[in-house]
This record gives structure tokens, sequence and C-alpha cells, in this order.
């Protein structure tokens, strides 16, 4: 089966490496032209563990492309996927530009039969408006024919407002159109308006085990109403059916709200960690055996109950805030996620308030910053904590110094005068506080007492709770965790 992913990003990129290495042929896509001809000769934009590996497998087995050719392999796809980003507008709303402007793309060059899948995070509707949109735009390229009917079938609404229709119902055609469907009708073996469907097929994959999450899902959500298409999703997806994962059929307006309700319960749960973890700051309890006496009662479970400076990434974030904002559109005011989402922010300033609280003002203070990535094993910067805990220091007048294993390409892009600095140690020296921001795993095993004697003062704060606050005492150091001193 030909398979189009649209999108080259970390979902993208991912989905089709991997439906490639469960044995169908697919073409990547992406608009950025350096994206593409990076893949082409070799490289990998992203850093995801064993991405490159499998996409020189695949991509030497014939089975995996990379094209900047949307019509091309629209064409040639039974089943597109659309991974494109879902960015938030400025009163934190999904910015579905970019879907919006697939989907046109897809009614234009539509040739045949297509199910069309969203993978991309939206608003509950989105599926619907795709279709919408595609409906819209396959009307206004099609040739009159008298003779054509136009099928009524799940996903073409022949009898949807148009504005190309006239009062009495029959289309209209403005002189534009017309001359778009005489192009149109030289490069389409058969005259639209092809049939076709809308999945929504939301993605969980996480950054940093981006590959063995699609390949061991906990869940697989498939929304559509048609049994043709749904046919279509199980045979992608069989490898995942052999091993046993769940299905969740449902219809797209579910499929929608899952991915949101997910990923706002997982952003609800980080944050009620982190608000204990301030209250035992206050107390002197420690949040570590609380989330560890709370993780073995079974209808908890011990996910997600790591305190530190709040949640980011590309999703939490603009997923909370959108599903807030939807939630508003439609009367609602979703106030348990409204305080998720200011207690989150609040956090970011609380770890600004741990570093003025050992070194008072900050002004002409340095402070050494381990980790900028969101998470480890990733490269994304976007809305980590680590860049946000930064520009906040930077208003209070600190310098910077750090060190992050992947992602400094990226943070230098966005903050080209920090300090970057090779290692961690290099990160220590001459450093008012050592600051750990992300929790890598080579930060849980620094040369501690060679961190102390290179530090000006021996404070230690260590946002991720890497480290057991009494060892750190007894070697000397002023220490801090998120939680539990
Ligand atoms: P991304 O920004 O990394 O990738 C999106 C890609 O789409 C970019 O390379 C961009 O150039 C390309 N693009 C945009 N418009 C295009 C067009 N018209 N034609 C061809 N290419 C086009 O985004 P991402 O992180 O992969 O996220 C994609 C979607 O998946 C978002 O809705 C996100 O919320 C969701 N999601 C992301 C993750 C994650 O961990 N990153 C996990 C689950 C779901």
């Amino acid at each position: 089966m030909q398979i189009a992913i649209i999108g080259t990003g970390y979902v993208g990129l991912v989905t089709g490496t991997c439906l490639a290495d469960f044995g169908l042929q697919v073409t990547c896509v992406d608009q950025d032209e350096t994206k593409i001809s990076l893949l082409n000769s070799g490289g990998v934009p992203i850093y995801e563990p064993n991405l490159e590996t499998l996409i020189k497998k695949n991509v030497s087995a014939g089975r995996l492309t990379f094209t900047t050719d949307l019509e091309k392999a629209i064409k040639k796809s039974k089943v597109i996927f659309i991974a494109v980003g879902t960015p938030s507008n400025d009163d934190g709303s999904a910015d579905l530009t970019q879907i919006e402007k697939v989907a046109q793309q897809i009614a234009t060059y539509m040739n045949e039969y297509k199910v069309i899948v969203n993978k991309s995070t939206v608003p509950i509707g989105t599926a619907a408006k795709i279709k919408e949109i595609i409906n819209k735009y396959q009307s206004e390229s099609v040739i009159p024919d008298p003779s054509s009917v136009i099928p009524a079938k799940a996903g073409i609404h022949p009898s949807s407002p148009s504005p190309l229709r006239g009062e009495d119902g029959v289309r209209v055609k403005s002189s534009s159109v017309i001359a778009r469907s005489e192009a149109t009708r030289q490069s389409q073996p058969t005259s639209k308006p092809f049939d076709f469907d809308v999945v929504s097929n939301p993605e969980f994959l996480r950054e940093g085990s981006a590959v063995y999450d699609f390949t061991h899902p906990d869940k697989i959500v498939i929304g559509t109403t048609s049994p043709k298409a749904l046919k279509i999703m199980q045979e992608i997806y069989r490898p995942l059916y052999l091993i046993d994962t769940p299905f969740v059929i449902t219809n797209p307006e579910t499929a929608e709200l899952i991915k949101y309700a997910c990923n706002a319960f997982l952003a609800t749960k980080i944050t009620f960690i982190n608000e204990i973890a301030n209250l035992c700051d206050k107390v002197g309890a420690d949040v570590h055996q609380i989330a560890k006496a709370m993780g073995l009662d079974g209808r908890i479970s011990p996910k997600f109950l790591h305190p530190g400076p709040g949640y980011g990434g590309s999703c939490f974030p603009k997923d909370t805030e959108a599903l807030y904002h939807f939630a508003l559109t439609c009367g609602y005011d979703f106030k348990l996620l409204k305080g998720v989402i200011s207690a989150n922010k609040h956090q970011r300033e609380l770890m600004v308030e741990k570093v003025k609280h050992h070194l008072g003002d900050l002004k002409g203070k340095t402070i050494g910053i381990l980790g900028l990535a969101f998470k480890q094993n990733t490269d994304d910067i976007r809305k980590s904590p680590a860049i946000d805990i930064i520009k906040l220091l930077l208003k209070e007048g600190a310098r910077i110094r750090c060190f992050d294993p992947l992602a400094m390409d990226n943070t230098k892009k966005i903050l080209p005068n920090l300090t970057y600095c090779q290692d961690e140690y290099e990160t220590a020296q001459g450093s008012d506080t050592l600051v750990i921001a992300t929790e890598w795993n080579q930060f849980r095993n620094l040369d501690l007492l060679r961190i102390k004697k290179l530090l000006k003062t021996p404070i230690l704060l260590d946002l991720r709770n890497l480290y057991n606050p009494a060892t750190l005492k007894s070697l000397g150091f002023i220490y801090e965790g998120v939680g539990r001193k």
C-alpha cells in the first residue's frame, strides 16, 4: 500500500519511518527543502533514539522516500497522513492554518478515492472541517459534466452550502475557477469529485522514545464512521494488531477529544505533584517519598509523578491551552485546566526564586545551567522549562553558562549570547551556582567533588531531583531539590 505523510517533523518522520518498517511504501513530504535534502543525503534533522538506523534500513530497502513534491505523493498514495504543526494562536487556541492548507492541496491533487488520516493534535470538529474544505476545493476544480453524478457517500456532501451554487442550487462557476478547471482537466485522468474519507488517528508518541512508542503503543485510536476507511486503517496497523495492541474505534470527534484529554490529564498530574512538592518545601516533607507512596496505589500509578520545573515541550503547554480555549468556545469554563496552566507558569518563577533565595540579587551573578532540552533524549527546546528559566534569570541581570548534550545548536538560534560550554565541568567553572534543569542521564553521575572545586560557591539546585540531598550535604554542598532538601 502506498502511503504519503505530509509534514516530516517529529511525528511525520517517525510515523513514516515506522510504517515503512511495517512493510508499507511510504513517501514523506515536507515543504521545507532543507529538511528534505538533508534526509535525501542521509542526514536526519531531529534526534530520536534508533531513528537514524531505521531510516537507513528502510531507505535502502526502497520502502521510504523523501520529497517536496506534494502533488506526486498525493496522486500515487491511497492513504495520506497529515502530520503538520498545530501551534498556538496568541489567545491559546490551536492555529489550524497548516492543516487547512494541506486539505486544500489534497483536494487539488486528488485523482481517486483516498483515506485522509489526521495525526496532528487538533480541536474537536477538525476532521469535519477537513472534509468540508476538501469538498469545497474539489467542487471548485470539478469539470461540469451533465452526465456525472456526485456520489452520495460518507465524506461527500453535495448539498452542503457552497459559494459556488446559484440560487436554484445549480453549480455556477467564476471565470478563474473555470480556468483552473481547464488546467486540472488536463492533469486529471478522471473527473472530480472523488470519494474520500477523513479519519482521526491521534498520535501519542513521546519525544525521546518516539520510535519505541510508535511501535509499542498503549493504544491505537481510530476515529471514523466509514467501514471502508476502518478496514484500510486496520490493514496499516496490522503488525500492532498482531502484538495485541488495544484499538479504540470511535467517531472522529471522540478521537480528537481523547488526545486532548490524555495530554491535559498528564499535565494535571505533573502539576499536582509539583504543587505537593512546593508544599513540601514549606513544611520540610519529602516529595520523593510521597510520590513513591502515591504511585504504589494502583489507582494512581507512579508515572508522571516526578516534580520539577513544570511541564514543557511542543505538546502539553499548547494542548492544555487549546483545550481550555476550545471549552470556552463551547460555553464551558474548564476551571481545573485554567488552574493547571497558571500553576505551571508559576512553577518556572518559583525555580528562579530558589536561585534568588541562595544568591540574593542576581545582577552580575553567573549561573551554570545543565540541560536546555525540555526533557532528556531530545534536541527539542520548544517551551522548555530550562529556556524559560534562563530568560527569567537574564531579566534579573544574571550571566548564563550552559551545556546540553544535544540541544545547544537549537538554543544558539534563539539565545546566541549565552556562554555555551563543552561539558558539565566547564559549565560549573566559576559559576555562583549550578542548576540542573533537564534530567539527562549523564547528569546523574557527575564527579561531584570536581564540580564542587570548580564552582565559586558549592550550591547545587537540582530541579529534577536527580540526587540524594543527604549525600550532597555530606560532600559539603548547599543542595536544594524540588520538594526535598
Ligand atoms: P513539527 O513542527 O516538528 O513538524 C511539522 C512539519 O510539517 C514541519 O517540518 C513543516 O515544515 C511541515 N509542514 C507544514 N505545512 C506543510 C505543508 N503544507 N506541506 C508539507 N509540509 C508541511 O511538528 P511535530 O512536533 O511533528 O507535530 C506535528 C503534530 O503532531 C502537531 O499537531 C503536534 O501537536 C502533534 N503531536 C506531536 C507530538 C510530539 O511529541 N512532537 C506527539 C504527538 C502529537
